[in-house]
């Protein structure tokens, strides 16, 4: 069977990992030379710990296990299973930790509440005088964005049945099957399947005109190294406000404790953070939905952040070397894990995983492919 993936991003590397793996023959088509999107300016977190119950959680789940055996293969896209720890400074943030604790799945997600002590002894350069303790969640991991795609697609080429056709636009379904691309070459295939990203104008648009799927803005950053280790990736309890499974009472009543500072309630932000290979920290981020967005960054969300982090790190910041924003394609209905749709014959459309497209994309392709009987 011969495949056609449009999209170089983590969900299209994905599908084509399973065709090739499957052994099917994969075409491999991306507009630019390599991966530009969301793909490769995320934090890189496959994040289980925030999840919602069910579909959600078990995809996540799945998919930390498929990148873990991945990251053995390709050990270039530096998997770590190096958990996280959400820091809590207040009684009302620790009522938060506890709940989810509480809650049934809490072991799956390798939950546990940690004091201050034992969240220094996890994370040592969590020094700041405000840790009151953490929750810690065993399953989260990293991977590293900029690099994973690319060594990826350097292991699917030692398959010899991978062609990698990068530079290329698709702009047209031509029949059954087959696109053409902009250079007026058509390509064929048994099925195809467009993994485009946050690009939902033009082809997208003219394929499926009512897509349930928004895009979302985020701003980010980068450090020079720490210059020690950053043994976990680490989270604010701000983060509590954006992942379903601190839904709750205990949530509502921490909000309603304490007001957030301006920046952060503006530009929606929360602390994630995790340490790049050559020691750096990916700092983030915000989130802005209504479009047309800012095509500039604005400062105050960063000053907030790294507020927020010099107080966990008791330290100043290592000097900020880059900053960015990237969007990514969000299911309106947000508790849908991925937006797959047939949008003709033998032709399937695969967005809109949202905040957790690198967590989840293994297990989203594997199910692609298992529900087209690849
Ligand atoms: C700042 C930021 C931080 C994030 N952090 C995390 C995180 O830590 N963990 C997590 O789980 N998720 C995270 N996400 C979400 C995650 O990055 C996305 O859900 C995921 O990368 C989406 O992958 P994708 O392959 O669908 O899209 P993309 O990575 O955007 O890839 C789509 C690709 O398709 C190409 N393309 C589009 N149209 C065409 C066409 N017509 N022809 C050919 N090629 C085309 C584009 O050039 C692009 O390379 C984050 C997102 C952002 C923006």
């Amino acid at each position: 069977m011969r495949v056609i993936v449009v999209g170089a991003g983590v969900v299209g590397t994905m599908h084509a990992w399973h065709a090739i793996e499957r052994g099917h023959e994969v075409v491999h088509i991306e507009r630019e030379a390599e991966a530009r999107g969301a793909s490769v300016r995320n934090f890189g977190l496959v994040w289980v710990s925030g999840r919602a119950g069910g579909e959600e959680l078990d995809t996540a789940l799945r998919a930390r296990e498929l990148w873990e055996a991945i990251g053995e293969r390709v050990p270039g896209l530096g998997f770590r299973a190096n958990g996280s720890l959400t820091v809590l400074t207040d009684p009302a943030e620790l009522a938060v930790a506890e709940a989810a604790a509480a809650r049934p799945d809490a072991a799956a997600r390798g939950y546990a509440l940690l004091t201050a002590e034992e969240t220094r002894a996890a994370n040592p350069a969590l020094r700041g005088s405000a840790v009151l303790g953490a929750l810690h969640c065993e399953r989260d991991a990293a991977v590293e964005p900029r690099v994973a795609q690319r060594a990826l697609k350097d292991k699917l080429l030692e398959s010899g049945r991978y062609t990698f056709l990068g530079g290329r636009e698709v702009r047209e379904i031509t029949g059954e099957r087959a696109v053409r691309d902009d250079h007026g070459d058509v390509h064929t295939a048994d099925a195809v399947v467009l993994c485009t990203g946050a690009w939902l104008g033009g082809l997208v648009k003219e394929l499926a005109p009512d897509l349930p799927v928004r895009r979302v803005r985020l701003q980010m950053m980068q450090t020079d190294p720490l210059g020690e280790a950053l043994t976990t990736s680490v989270a604010d309890a701000d983060s509590f406000r954006y992942y379903p499974a601190y839904a709750g009472g205990a949530l509502d009543a921490m909000a309603a404790a304490r007001q957030q500072p301006p920046a952060a309630a503006e530009h929606r932000a929360q602390l994630l953070m995790v340490q790049r290979a050559d020691g750096g920290l990916t700092i983030g981020d915000t989130h802005e939905y209504d479009a047309p967005f800012d095509f500039d960054v604005v400062e105050d969300p960063y000053e907030h952040l790294a507020g927020v982090v010099e107080g966990l790190l008791g330290r100043p910041l290592p000097t900020v070397r880059r900053r960015w924003a990237g969007v990514y394609a969000q299911c309106t209905d947000t508790a849908r894990v991925v937006h797959r749709q047939r949008v003709r014959d033998g032709v399937w459309l695969v967005t809109g995983p949202g905040g957790r497209g690198m967590t989840c994309s293994p297990a989203i392709a594997e199910r692609t492919a298992n529900e087209l009987g690849w």
